[in-house]
This record gives structure tokens, C-alpha cells and sequence, in this order.
């Protein structure tokens, strides 16, 4: 017979077995899911399903009968190691539904029955070992209305919770911001693809699995209901019917995910425009905050540099932190007076850093037993963690003043380390239906079944010393085995001794294994009193959980409070291995700095020593700095420092500086470097002017801007004319920003005359002979000397390119024009080829020029224009 055909469109079916018509089914409802369907002892895919988990998984695409003398692509994983695979089609942004036998197989009539018992999605783990210990797992959920929009960002697995309603001119560019920072790996949307297209974008451009069109979760009604359930009085914080449908789908889409209705949080953060300094992606790209731009990599980020946290829950706040840095003195003073107390208290952080380290995931090990799939392990590293606050607790009221405050907020959940100290074993096994979890004296009816059992393997003891006495066989045995259970063994030769109560079990090679009545019944007690124990045990387990979960709140509290004396500790100590200092912050509009660093570069600076510099920024007489000088100067490094040394004081921690004084900026902007995103099809040129148009849409006075050699992606004339037109509106009162200005175009030094406030500077070099040596040092007044060529040679362009390029830049600077030397190539014939093609393009663009009205455009459509003529010219 021919091997049947593998089909893998389920729409193919006509006719369908039993099984596989249940198996539809049951997809019918999880259109959307990878479905895990049960069969024996593995999980199988099938059709689309199989394809996709087969290529992902690496496994071999098999087929199974499905109906019609057809086969369907089937594909299936071990059932006892389907959560790495799960792990692995989450991470990639797939959702898993696992679809369980749901009666005993033995006892069913037909069909066994199955049911979808649990989804997983890559917004909705709460397993530990999918997630990563540093970082928040955030599921967002998104109220796209008519001209404002909700976002709720929720990390089920540590319980936090925040909300936003954003509306206004920007309010598309804060969106895109907000999801930036809060990086969702997944994320509901009310309405469909193309009506949240940009958003939707922003989205899976970070990877994220995007649902849209998820309007039955945002239902206002239902959405007020779920959330006073789970928040209660918190509602009252939520001031728009926007704030409770975003909160209220997102309830709803864990409610229908994790198929229960535990709560996983109780306080929702709701935040608003003016809370936090605002940063957008590029920004905190530009800025490698949280990842190097090289390598998508921690090392070489800031975050790297402050990251020295002893716990995951630190880790983590040290990170939204960082993506959030303040805009309140009050509450920035409030962190510094709790480094500095730390900083000053070399014993004390030592001592705090032994209590933190070992401090195990607080937050998501809750979860786990609030989402019932901790184990005993996860309930004994509650336990050993918890054990550390009171000492934690003391150590702060006793020797820290600063931390007074927040110490005394600690609960130290004595009663609960009591009780899980007093249950748990020491090492647990993985699981829970197996025994071995429970100490001696924690339960008497446990304690009683375990001392039968043990009694029991006495009474087999003496059964076998008295057997050996009444039949004189000496090498009797009393065994065990799991197929016979409990057994008299005897050697073939001396069998004939063997009294005839004895009932032969099992013959082997050179021994007869037997059985008595005595030895059953004991046999019985021993079974039963195991089965007692492994039930009893369970129980016990499963009361232990939910006590924990009962006290989440509790925990989860004072988890975030270890979170928040963790970073304290990691600014503390990285505040003193680096010696940074305690920055003045207020509200005047000045930018003071002594002797600054690069906190990342000058990690990297090995050859040589990270020269510090100076910067004198405020709103008036040095509003911005023209900074010229040659490439590899140090100009984006300066830049990016002051940026970064600002986001540092406002969130909290020390800086690298001598002396700063940092009043409080609101935006930080930077446009830096040509960097190509190819990915997105559109030209650099064009992205930088998205950029830049961006920031003269939103910056304020009390912003800061960088712009890294803005114009550089056309030609000469219009780069320069740009750059100079950028900097006259940054600087008017339309802005009037503290801004950082790093170009080639030295033209634009002309600019400190003509403006009280533009302020001009260099990067010093000094050339010796052919060579250059970099200073590092910014000076006042402007430089016209690029030494490109010197920077070519050092770079190692081949010598008669460099000999060349010197003959050229001297033919030019005396002005009269370049002399063409015999070894040139003479361009003139091909130039005569395109002459005619030439003209007729500028024809066109001055067509297009002239047909144009200048006086209606907006900036964006001049800008516009101007890309599509020189698209023109270069076609
Ligand atoms: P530019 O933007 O002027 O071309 P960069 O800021 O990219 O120059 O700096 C080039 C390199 O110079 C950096 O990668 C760094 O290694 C080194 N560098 C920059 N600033 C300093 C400094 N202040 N002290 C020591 N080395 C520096
Ligand atoms: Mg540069």
C-alpha cells in the first residue's frame, strides 16, 4: 500500500477520526496557540502547528491519521520535558496551549477527554526559569481611543503594576517612548493592525508578540468589575474610564491565560506626564543605558557600570530606575542621603552585602505560590531568604540614620520563616507528590505513618533472623523489590529445605524467591503507611503554599523594600570603588560639572588615563556650545557624558565628577552619529531629520539636547545650511534649551558673535610633524583644523592616498583649484556621457521647485520635499 499523503492545512478535511475531530475542536478555540495535545506520554502538534514547533524546535516532522486516507504533520515532544520546549516557542514569541487528558485513560469510555488546562505566553510566564533575573517581564495593554491613549504595563510575575493615560500633540511620540521603556514582550490592543499600525510597529520591532483587535477585553463594564475585585479601592487612583479599561483588559487577558482568578498585585502605580524625566528610544539607545549599541550586549552600558546589585528584585529596580530617572529635588535628595549614608559606612555596606547576597527572587517566588506552581524547593528559598530580615532590619536602624525610615517599614515575617523553617526539610526534592518535603515533629498523624514505615523495615529484619533459625538456612534473605515487594530469597541448592508454608514467587538462575502470609500483611502496613505519608505530606504542601500565598502582600512589600536598600547599596559601592561624588540637584536651569568622566568609556580606557573635563551650562550666558575639533577628539564622548552624568544625578546615584551641580532637566534629546537603520528601508539622511524634527517638536527650556553632527548626511552646502538653521531655533525662545553642539562645520563658529549664549569650544590636538596627539581637553573658541588626514594615516590608509590628499587640501586652501597629476584618472569622457541625462534632471527639480508654494508647507513637508529632490539628482 502507498504510504498515505502528510497534509498539513486541517481545512483539507473532509472526513476526520474521532480523535482528530476532538483535536479540532479543542484548536478551534486556540486558533492563535501552538497547541500541546496529549497522547501517552508526549505532547504532539499537528498541521500548521506541527510545522511551525518543528521548526522551532528543531524536531523531526512526522504524520498521523487524520481522516480522508490522509496524514496529518504531526510533530511531538516527551511530555515530562515539555516545559523546555515550551520555553523555547515562548521565547520566540509563540503562545502555547497545553491541552491535557482529563479523566484517567483506564477508566474512560471511547475517547479519553481533554481539556486546554493552562496557556503560556510569553507576557504571562511566571515560571522562573523563563524569565530573566535582571529584568521585568512586562505584558502591556493598550486603550487606543479616539484622541488619547491607556497603557497598563503588568509584570505578573513580580506584581507590579503601572498605568498612564497619554494625550496631546505628542502623544504618539510619548507612546512610543513609554512602550521603549517598559519593552513589553507581549502586548493587547483594543483595536486592529491598521488602526494602531505605528504602535503595533514600535512593538514587534522589540519582538514583541502582538494580540490586536482585542476589543472584548476592554469592555468598560466588566473592565470597572474585574478591577475593584482585584484592587478595591485602588480604582479610585484611576481618573479616566481609559486607565480602567487598560487595567481592567489586562486582568482580563491573565484571568483568561492563567485560568484563575488569584490576584497577583494589589497597588497599582499610576504615573502622568511631569512625573519622570523623558527619554525617548533613541536616546536611550544613543546613551547605552541599559545595552552597548555594538553588541545589544549589558557590558559597556551604563547599567553595567551601576549595576552591582546582590539580588534579582534590586537588579531589576535598578533597571526601571535607570529608564525613569526623576524630576522631584525632594525625592533625588531622599536617595542620595541613603548612599551617601552608605558610601560614608564602609562596615555597614560590607555587612548589608552579606546579608543580600543569597537573598533569593522574593517577588517571583511568591508568584510561584500565589499561581500554585511553586515546589517545596521554592517554599524552603522563602524560607532562607526571609530568615535574613531581622538582621537585615536591625542592621539598618541600629547604624544607618538614613535608611531609618525605610527600615522601619520592613516586615520581617518572623511568623512565616517560623512556620516554613519548622516544615520544610533542608533539601527538598522537585516534587511535591513523592514525600520527603516535611520534617520530623512538624505533623503528629505524619510522624506516626513514618515510624510504622520504619518500624516496618525492623519487623522485616527480625522476620528474616527468625526465618533463618526455623529452617536453618543461613543465607535466607528478606528482600524488597518493586515488581514482588517484600520476599524470602533462597539458593537453588538448598531449596529442599524450604518449609512448605512458603509460596514461590519468582524462579531465577540460582535462587527461588518466595512469600508468606506474614510477610504480605506486613507488607500492606509498610505500603499503606507510604501512601499515608506521601498524601499527608501534600497536604501539608499544599496549606504551606497557600499560606504563602495568603501573606503575598506581606512579602511582596517588603521585597521591594530589600529592592530599593540593594540599589542604595550597588550606588553606594560603585560610588566609592569609582569615586564619583554626591551632585547638588535643584531647579535653577544650570548644568555645572568638574571634572567629569565618562562612567563607561573611562572603563575602557586602558592605554592611557580617562581625561576629565569641565562644562558650564545654563540657560542665559552659555546656553550652547559649539564644539569643534578633529575626529576621534572626544566630542560624542563629552557630549554623551554630560547626558549621562545628568541621568545619573536624577536618578539617585553619585557621579563621576569632581564637583556638579545639576539642575533638573526634564527631556534629555540626543541625535548621534550616522547611524543606518537599514532594517527600516529609509535613508539615514532622512531618519536623522526624523530625529531632529522630533526634538524641535518637543524639547522645552528645561531640556537638554545633543546633536552629533547634525547635517552631515547631505551635502555640504544644505548640511551646513541645516545645522545652522537647528541651532538658531534650539537657541530661540521657542526652545531656548541647554544644548550641546558637536559639528565639522567650523563655518558655524561664527554663530558666538552674533549670539550672547553660543558659546564656542574645542576638543584640543596638537599635530607634531605628520602626526597627532589627542588631548582630550575641551577649550574655549572654535577650530578650523580637522586633521582628517592625519586621522586617515593614523588609521592606516595607504601612504599615496595620504601623500595625494595633502596635494589636494593645499591646491584648495591656496585657491587654486586642484592640478591633476598624470597618475590621475581623467573623468571627462564619462562625465560627457551623462551631460544630456544631467540637465534634464534638473529641469525637473527646478520644475518641482517652481511649481511649489513655500508659504503653506509645514517644516515636515519642506523637509520632505527637499529628500525627494535630491533623491531626484541622485537617481
Ligand atoms: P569624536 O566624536 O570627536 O570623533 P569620540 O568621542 O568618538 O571622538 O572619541 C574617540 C575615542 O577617544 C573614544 O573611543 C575614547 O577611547 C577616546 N576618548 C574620548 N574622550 C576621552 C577622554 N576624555 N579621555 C581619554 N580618552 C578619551
Ligand atoms: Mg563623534
Amino acid at each position: 500500500m502507498a504510504e498515505a499523503v502528510v497534509i498539513q492545512n486541517r481545512s483539507e478535511l473532509k472526513t476526520v477520526t474521532p480523535m482528530m475531530k476532538q483535536y479540532l475542536e479543542i484548536k478551534a478555540e486556540y486558533e492563535d496557540y501552538i497547541l500541546f495535545y496529549r497522547l501517552g506520554d508526549f505532547y504532539e502538534c499537528f498541521f500548521e502547528d506541527a510545522v511551525k514547533a518543528s521548526r522551532v524546535l528543531d524536531l523531526v516532522l512526522t504524520g498521523r491519521e487524520c481522516g480522508d486516507g490522509k496524514r496529518a504533520a504531526m510533530c511531538g515532544v516527551p511530555f515530562h520535558k515539555a516545559d523546555v520546549f515550551i520555553g523555547k516557542l515562548v521565547e520566540q514569541g509563540y503562545k502555547v496551549g497545553i491541552c491535557e487528558q482529563v479523566e484517567d485513560p483506564k477508566q474512560a469510555v471511547g475517547l479519553v477527554k481533554r481539556e486546554v488546562i493552562r496557556v503560556v505566553t510569553p507576557g504571562t510566564v511566571t515560571d522562573a526559569d523563563l524569565l530573566s533575573d535582571g529584568q521585568n517581564n512586562f505584558l502591556a495593554s493598550v486603550y487606543c481611543g479616539k484622541d488619547s491613549v491607556a497603557l497598563c504595563f503588568a509584570d505578573i510575575s513580580t506584581g507590579d503594576v503601572f498605568t498612564t493615560h497619554i494625550s496631546g500633540d505628542d502623544m504618539l511620540t510619548r507612546v512610543k517612548n513609554e512602550l521603549a521603556a517598559y519593552m513589553p514582550s507581549e502586548a493587547i490592543i483594543n483595536v486592529h493592525d491598521e488602526e494602531c499600525n505605528e504602535i503595533a510597529e514600535v512593538l514587534r520591532e522589540r519582538n514583541a508578540l502582538v494580540n490586536t483587535g482585542m476589543k472584548r477585553l476592554f469592555a468598560y463594564d466588566r473592565c470597572r468589575e474585574l478591577v475593584r475585585g482585584v484592587f478595591e479601592d485602588e480604582i479610585d487612583r484611576l481618573s479616566t474610564p481609559e486607565h480602567v479599561m487598560a487595567v481592567g483588559a489586562m486582568l482580563a487577558y491573565i484571568r483568561e491565560t492563567q485560568k484563575t482568578d488569584v490576584t497577583f498585585a494589589r497597588e497599582i502605580n499610576v504615573y502622568s506626564k511631569g512625573q519622570y524625566l523623558e527619554l525617548d528610544y533613541n536616546t536611550r539607545r544613543n546613551l547605552e543605558l541599559t545595552e552597548s549599541m555594538k553588541n545589544k550586549d549589558k557590558r559597556g552600558s551604563l547599567l553595567w557600570v551601576l549595576d552591582k546589585t546582590k539580588t534579582a528584585m534590586g537588579a531589576r529596580l535598578l533597571r526601571s530606575w535607570l529608564l525613569k530617572p526623576l524630576l522631584n529635588p525632594v525625592q533625588i535628595v531622599k536617595r542620595q542621603s541613603c548612599v551617601s549614608d552608605l558610601v560614608k559606612n564602609r562596615m555597614q555596606r560590607d555587612e548589608l552585602s552579606e546579608l543580600l547576597y543569597g537573598m533569593l527572587d522574593l517577588e517571583r517566588l511568591t508568584a510561584k505560590a500565589v499561581y500554585g506552581t511553586a515546589n517545596a524547593k521554592d517554599l524552603r528559598s522563602i524560607c532562607i531568604s526571609i530568615e535574613r530580615l531581622p538582621e537585615i532590619k536591625s542592621l539598618l536602624l541600629e547604624k544607618c540614620s538614613a535608611m531609618k525610615e525605610l527600615a522601619e517599614k520592613i516586615d520581617t515575617l518572623e511568623d512565616l520563616a517560623d512556620l516554613l523553617g519548622k516544615a520544610i526539610v533542608d533539601t527538598p526534592p522537585h516534587t511535591v507528590r513523592e514525600g520527603g518535603m516535611i520534617r520530623d515533629g512538624f505533623n503528629t498523624d505524619l510522624d506516626y505513618y513514618r515510624s510504622i514505615k520504619a518500624n516496618g523495615t525492623d519487623i522485616m529484619r527480625s522476620i528474616e533472623q527468625r526465618e533463618r533459625e526455623e529452617t536453618g538456612i543461613k543465607t535466607l534473605k528478606v528482600d524488597y523489590n518493586k515488581v514482588f515487594g517484600y520476599y524470602i530469597e533462597v539458593t537453588k541448592s538448598l531449596i529442599d529445605q524450604v518449609p512448605d508454608r512458603y509460596i514461590r514467587k519468582q524462579t531465577l538462575t540460582n535462587c527461588e524467591r518466595y512469600i508468606t502470609g506474614e510477610l504480605k500483611e506486613m507488607e500492606n502496613t509498610i505500603f499503606s503507611a507510604d501512601e499515608k505519608i506521601v498524601s499527608i505530606e501534600f497536604e501539608l504542601f499544599m496549606g504551606l503554599k497557600s499560606v504563602i500565598a495568603e501573606n503575598n502582600d506581606r512579602i511582596r512589600r517588603t521585597a521591594a523594600l530589600i529592592a530599593e536598600i540593594d540599589v542604595y547599596r550597588a550606588f553606594a559601592e560603585v560610588a566609592d570603588k569609582n569615586g564619583y561624588i554626591c551632585p547638588e540637584v535643584d531647579l535653577s536651569h544650570d548644568l555645572i560639572i568638574k571634572d567629569g568622566r565618562h562612567p563607561v568609556v573611562e572603563k575602557f580606557v586602558t592605554d592611557n588615563y580617562f581625561v576629565p573635563n569641565d562644562t558650564t551650562l545654563d540657560v542665559t550666558d552659555n546656553k550652547v556650545m559649539i564644539i569643534t575639533g578633529p575626529n576621534m577628539a572626544g566630542k560624542s564622548t563629552y557630549m554623551r557624558q554630560v547626558a549621562i552624568i545628568t541621568i545619573m544625578a536624577q536618578i539617585g546615584s553619585f557621579v563621576p565628577a569632581r564637583d556638579a551641580r545639576i539642575g533638573i532637566v526634564d527631556k534629555v534629546f540626543t541625535r548621534v552619529g550616522a547611524s543606518d537603520d537599514l532594517a527600516s528601508g529609509q535613508s539615514t539622511f532622512m531618519l536623522e531629520m526624523n530625529e531632529v524634527a522630533n526634538i524641535l517638536k518637543n524639547a522645552t527650556k528645561r531640556s537638554l539636547i545633543i546633536y552629533d553632527e547634525v547635517g552631515r548626511g547631505t551635502s555640504t552646502f544644505d548640511g551646513m545650511a541645516i545645522a545652522r538653521s537647528v541651532v538658531e531655533y534650539t537657541y530661540s525662545k521657542k526652545i531656548g534649551a541647554k544644548t550641546l553642539f558637536a559639528t565639522h562645520y567650523h563655518e558655524l563658529t561664527d554663530m558666538e558673535t552674533q549670539f550672547p549664549g553660543i558659546v564656542n569650544y574645542n576638543i584640543a590636538a596638537k599635530k607634531r610633524g605628520d602626526s597627532i596627539t589627542f588631548l582630550r581637553k575641551i577649550v574655549r573658541g572654535g577650530t578650523d583644523d580637522s586633521y582628517g588626514i592625519e586621522v586617515a594615516k593614523l588609521a592606516g590608509v595607504p601612504n599615496e592616498v595620504v601623500k595625494r590628499a595633502r596635494e589636494i587640501l593645499k591646491d584648495i586652501e591656496s585657491g587654486a583649484g586642484v592640478t591633476v597629476t598624470d597618475r590621475t584618472v581623467k573623468t571627462a569622457d564619462t562625465v560627457d556621457l551623462f551631460s544630456g541625462f544631467v540637465s534634464s534632471v534638473n529641469d525637473e527639480v527646478a520644475e518641482k521647485l517652481k511649481e511649489v508654494d513655500i508659504n503653506t508647507m509645514t517644516p515636515i513637508e519642506a523637509m520632505n520635499l527637499l529628500f525627494e529632490l535630491k533623491r531626484m539628482l541622485k537617481d
